[in-house]
């Protein structure tokens, strides 16, 4: 039907529609401009250069949330003027506070956590990453990923001397998705009507459930709570004094299980924990779950970083016995959140966990192609390309390279054991397996009624000093010192620094108590 008279006046005239659109087209393009990307990258990397550069102590500042959104506003609202000066200064702004309102990673004073201050091109190849934008799921989106992660698959499972032909790996966000997604093959393997039926289908009475560390992550109950096993399906295995499960509960622990209705259907194991670094039993832990027909998982999220070190290695012995193990390697691989590797002995059992359909992204038969995709084995649908920064990496600096900085961690954590020894105020928890250590404060003058607050309070005064940076755990119920090495420009010298520091700390806070009294 033709347009009525009046409304055809009304319509713009095409010349003024065309210039609209270019005024559009103008300002999205200044927002790609490749020249503008180049300026500000290279302000970016300066002001990076500067900070990489800084090896001064400096722990975390805290700043108060209120104050530092107060900040963060007004760098929006500091829009206006919008010479290119000015607009530098505010991106200059931004990254000056991001910088320093962060635990400052790349310092000597950083022993607090297990992220890292990363190989520095590991960041800049995160940014080639961000630009191309390759989500990885599939092989036609992320063709060189994809193949990427079939090297590194190749590499590091020969490490547990694995045959990558038989073997398989998938990348994950993190090491909680990697724990998850195991958990759900696991299930899906030993308990194969649950995809279809849910766990409610199984036998009537019996109850689905796994069995874990006393000390496990608190990420794998939580996955199991994901997959409809509840907290009370959740066996906990006794530890010893090394906070390792004791092998020889296992068994009697399963048959309790058993007789509350529990089937248990996946052991998992932790290669370190997170708390000390302790490495359970995992040969001994391989053969009851061979006997028990148990599919067996070992979180390495923190410790299968190991595995890189010659010299190392044999502290993982028996993870080649896994059904399935979890690698952060953005812990002891040194590469930036998030870079997650789960892998498994038998690459069949890796398209167990998601059993589905879906005809827009998956192929019945998969081709040369298709046969790339990690879709299958994932959760994640875009997925950022997290194996780059590591295969970059491992291509230009080889294993050795993580090697030699892994070893150094562990040989500092075992020469701060031997500080803390030697001092008759410091009590070790522990020998440490890894980079991990706990220990307390214990001067001679401490009353019995201070020790279960005493170290969280010292921690928490280090932190303020903004020096050092520590974390604590609970150990039996009661708070310890914890220090995590991941910086190699860490020494025994800083340390000892840091144990001085806790002394006047702690002491000041037992003379602010006499005040007090
Ligand atoms: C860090 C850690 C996790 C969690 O991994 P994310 O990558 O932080 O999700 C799980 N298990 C252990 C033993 C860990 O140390």
């Amino acid at each position: 039907m033709a347009p009525a008279e009046g409304a055809r006046r009304d319509e713009p005239d095409r010349d003024s529609i065309d210039e609209e659109m270019e005024e559009r087209e103008g300002a999205i393009a200044q927002l790609f401009d490749a020249r503008t990307f180049r300026e500000n990258a290279e302000l970016v990397v300066a002001r990076l250069e500067r900070h990489l550069a800084d090896s001064s102590l400096r722990g975390l500042e805290l700043t108060r949330p209120s104050d530092l959104l107060e900040a963060a506003r007004d760098l929006m609202q500091a829009r206006g003027d919008e010479s290119p000066g000015s607009w530098k200064e505010r991106l200059e702004a931004i990254l000056d506070l991001y910088v320093d309102t962060g635990i400052q990673v790349h310092s000597p004073g950083f022993m607090g956590r297990q992220f890292s201050g990363v190989i520095p091109l590991a960041g800049v190849f995160d940014l080639a990453s961000s630009i191309v934008n390759q989500p990885s799921s599939f092989y036609e989106a992320g063709q060189l990923p994809n193949v990427a992660e079939r090297l590194m698959a190749e590499e590091l499972s020969r490490l547990v001397g694995w045959n990558a032909d038989e073997s398989a790996m998938v990348t994950t966000s993190g090491g909680s998705l990697a724990n998850l997604t195991a958990l759900l093959a696991a299930r899906n393997d030993k308990l194969p009507w649950s995809w279809s039926r849910g766990l409610a289908g199984g036998k009537p009475g019996r109850r689905p459930a796994i069995a874990v560390s006393e000390d496990v992550h608190y990420c794998v109950p939580r996955a199991a709570g994901i997959l409809g096993v509840g907290d009370e399906q959740v066996v906990r295995l006794p530890i010893d004094r090394r906070r390792r499960i004791v092998a020889d509960e296992v068994r009697p622990s399963l048959d309790r299980a058993a007789a509350r209705g529990l089937d248990v259907f996946c052991l998992v194991a932790s290669a370190g924990t997170t708390s000390f670094g302790a490495i359970d039993p995992l040969d001994e832990l391989a053969a009851i779950a061979e006997e028990r027909d148990l599919w067996f998982h070992v979180d390495g999220a923190h410790g299968a970083s190991l595995l890189v070190s010659d010299e190392l290695r044999h502290k993982l012995e028996g993870i080649e016995r896994a059904d399935s193990f979890a690698w952060d390697a953005h812990k002891l691989m040194f590469v930036p959140a998030m870079c997650s590797l789960l892998f498994y002995k038998d690459k069949e059992k890796a398209h167990g966990a998601f059993r589905q359909q879906a005809s827009y992204v998956f192929e019945k038969e998969p081709d040369e192609y298709t046969a790339y995709d990690s879709a299958g084995k994932n959760f994640e649908c875009t997925k950022r390309p997290l194996i780059m920064n590591l295969w970059v990496l491992w291509s230009l600096y080889g294993r050795q390279a993580f090697a030699t900085k892994i070893e150094h961690l562990c040989e500092l954590a075992e020469r701060a054991h031997g500080a803390l020894r030697e001092a008759p105020d410091f009590e070790p928890l522990h020998r440490p397996e890894m980079n991990i250590l706990c220990f307390r404060y214990l001067p001679a003058n401490l009353p019995p009624s201070r020790f279960e607050e005493f170290q969280l309070a010292i921690r928490n005064r280090i932190r303020r000093g903004g020096r050092f940076f520590i974390s604590k755990v609970d150990v039996d119920g009661v708070p310890a010192l914890r220090v995590v090495f991941m910086n190699h420009l860490t020494r025994l010298s800083h340390f000892r620094m840091l144990l001085d520091e806790i002394r006047r700390e702690g002491q000041a806070l037992l003379r602010a108590d006499q005040r007090d009294v």
